[in-house]
């Protein structure tokens, strides 16, 4: 059977352009931007967290590395799609509230995954999502680095160094999120999806799930409204995740979904939030 990477082999390639190259100067203002974050309660903690999994091995590297599970709707329905939305940050911290509007007049529920860096520019937007109950706010680090805890990376992205970092990414921006939000996210997504089974470990034990995708809508490649349209029909299935972006303004996600939203529904499909559906 085809995979996902022998059928977009130049989607996969674009990838890259998730986690755009973030200068060192850049990353050391994001640091310190962070560092009242760094209490010495959280320094116990990350502490504790590592020495837990001391010694476990990293494992399998890979964009889908995730957890076997079986995803049920909770109100029975048997043809529910999610889709989802990552806000990257860095260079690229715009807002597609073109997109956004769509979503809500076509009453849409989403997940928006969100970065510390992002949320960082984008506080009011920020604020005004995460009352919404159409979205769910979700995690995808701190920094939006990889997480990797062997320091390997894909792309040329910037990663985390070690399982230090990537207690980080992970729990300190679930912190920042719920700070402001005051609900804590239940799932994340690493920088370009890659990540490691130690990672997934790790996530679980902070209370939360790593998520990858099963549908590569295409946006991170530049790819036309069309293509993305096509994309998202070809892989729709029960419980598939679509990932797309709400970061990039100059995009076509709305004007996809305006092609493809119909379409599913013609088919019977529906939406739901990732919290949505039950796991088994
Ligand atoms: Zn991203």
């Amino acid at each position: 059977m085809p995979t996902l990477r022998t059928i977009f082999p130049a989607v996969f390639a674009a990838v890259l352009l998730l986690a755009p190259a973030v200068s060192a100067r850049q990353r050391g203002d994001e640091r310190n931007v962070f560092r009242s974050y760094y209490t010495p309660e959280y320094l116990a903690f990350r502490a504790r967290i590592m020495a837990e999994f001391s010694g476990v091995k990293a494992g399998k590297f890979s964009e889908f590395v995730k957890p076997s599970r079986k995803d049920t709707a909770k109100n029975g329905d048997l043809k529910v799609m999610a889709l989802t939305f990552d806000a990257c940050g860095g260079r690229h911290s715009g807002y597609n509230a073109a997109l956004i509007d769509y979503l809500r007049r076509e009453q849409i529920p989403a997940t928006l995954f969100v970065s510390g860096i992002w949320l960082e520019k984008n506080k009011s937007t920020f604020a005004e999502l995460a009352k919404d109950p159409l979205f769910e706010i979700e995690n995808h680090g701190l920094m939006h680095r990889l997480c990797s805890t062997e320091g390997r990376t894909m792309f040329k992205v910037h990663a985390t160094r070690n399982l230090s970092d990537v207690i980080d990414e992970m729990e300190l921006g679930a912190r920042r999120i719920s700070g402001l939000s005051g609900r804590r996210p239940l799932f994340f997504r690493s920088a370009t999806a890659y990540t490691d089974e130690l990672s997934l470990k790790v996530a679980k034990r902070l209370g939360m799930e790593v998520v990858s995708y099963d549908i590569l809508s295409g946006d991170a490649s530049k790819a036309s409204a069309k293509t993305m349209e096509k994309n998202i029909l070809k892989g729709a299935r029960h419980g598939a995740v679509v990932i797309m972006h709400f970061n990039h303004p100059e995009w076509h996600e709305k004007e996809a979904l305006e092609m493809a939203v119909p379409e599913l529904r013609k088919r019977g499909f529906s939406f739901a939030r990732l919290e949505d559906f039950t796991i088994q």
